[in-house]
């Protein structure tokens, strides 16, 4: 059975990991694909890995969400080595006891559904290093 990334900037593996867009002149990342960096107005960029341990900068436990999709679930922003990514964080109980500012986390994959043709799409989290459960 095949597995694809539910977004172009995962690369799964033995090691699954996101990769950016970096601009080889001022160092910004991007995750999508960039004509110009924003930042400098350059136009080279170069495919770099985005560390896959990071910290936990701002979370929101979302309540509410489109139909199909289970709530409660902790949406966060996490630094990673510098690189800021915005992804869910799991395998954790969605509550503030469990779910702290500045904890350490580190990337998982998440699978996300499979198709007709047995072809699972996998999307990316991030899970507590020391309390899982
Ligand atoms: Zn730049």
């Amino acid at each position: 059975m095949g597995q694809i990334p539910l977004v172009d900037y995962l690369v799964l593996g033995d090691e699954p990991r996101l990769v950016a867009n970096e601009c080889t002149s001022c160092g910004a990342r991007y995750f999508d694909r960039r004509n110009a960096c924003a930042r400098c107005g350059r136009q080279e960029f170069e495919t770099v890995d985005v560390s896959r341990t990071g910290t936990l900068r701002s979370f929101t436990i979302v309540h509410f969400a489109a139909k199909g999709v289970d709530v409660p679930f902790v949406a966060g922003v996490v630094d990673c080595a510098g690189t800021i990514v915005s992804g869910n964080v799991v395998n954790v109980p969605p509550d503030p006891r469990h779910v702290s500012l500045g904890m350490d986390v580190r990337l998982t994959t998440v699978p996300v559904g499979t198709d007709t043709a047995g072809v699972m799409a996998v999307g990316f989290g991030f899970e507590p290093v020391a309390e899982r459960e």
